[in-house]
């Protein structure tokens, strides 16, 4: 099985990411976790709830069938594979996880962002959501500041919502769901560049709220 669960930056992916490894770890059950560029700059998978366990990192050109092949041959079953930030994968990368899926029974579990900065769907997120088995949305805990769901991940550089520029700028988040502020590490080249979730009304618009306050909260009076 081939399963894709998508859902806005901050839903809590990462973290049923690691549950879903907890649970399969616990049955005996021999796992991989697979990463393209985590949010802490090593190779592992992070939640924001502090919570992290090593992970491989997968590079662009990687070929996943003989990652898994590599491991087989040192020895080491891998029953499933469970991919964070799977949105980052190329459209090729998600083929080789069909294959392993289809012809050596690995359970894939990819988890990801759907849609970039534009509203559009990343090319990995894309073919994961052409091929996999089971397409779940992550229950969107994450709101836009007007309290309707948060879909959208907009990029924000002053103030203003981008919707130009190259899609894979790994950049710090809004301050309004980062709970444990010291796990990221943003580049300190674009510490004005951010990115922060609306609800599609307020993506269009680029309305970013009222009041920018740094804990996210509306101020009261
Ligand atoms: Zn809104």
């Amino acid at each position: 099985m081939l399963r894709f669960r998508y859902g806005p930056m901050d839903c809590g992916k990462s973290t049923l990411a690691l549950q879903i490894n907890h649970n399969h770890a616990r049955q005996g059950r021999r796992g991989l976790l697979l990463v393209r560029h985590d949010r802490s700059g090593a190779p592992r998978i992070t939640s924001r709830i502090g919570i992290a366990r090593q992970a491989v990192e997968v590079g662009a050109e990687a070929d996943l069938r003989q990652l898994i092949r590599e491991y087989w041959v040192a020895g080491e079953q891998v029953d499933y594979l469970i991919v964070d930030e799977a949105q980052f994968l190329s459209p090729q990368q998600a083929e080789q996880l069909a294959e392993l899926a289809d012809e050596v029974g690995i359970d894939v579990y990819c988890f990801g962002i759907a849609t970039d900065f534009r509203g559009e769907l990343f090319p990995g997120a894309r073919r994961l959501f052409e091929l996999a088995d089971e397409l779940q949305p992550v229950q969107v805990e994450v709101l836009c500041w007007c309290g309707a769901p948060g879909r959208f991940n907009a990029r924000v550089l002053d103030g203003e919502v981008l919707r130009e520029g190259d899609t894979v700028v790994v950049a710090d988040t809004s301050p309004s769901v980062v709970e444990d502020a010291t796990s990221l590490q943003p580049d300190p080249e674009i510490t004005t560049l951010r990115y922060q979730v609306l609800c599609r009304r307020h993506f269009r618009l680029g309305d970013l709220g009222p009041v920018a306050v740094p804990h996210g909260q509306l101020r009261l009076g």
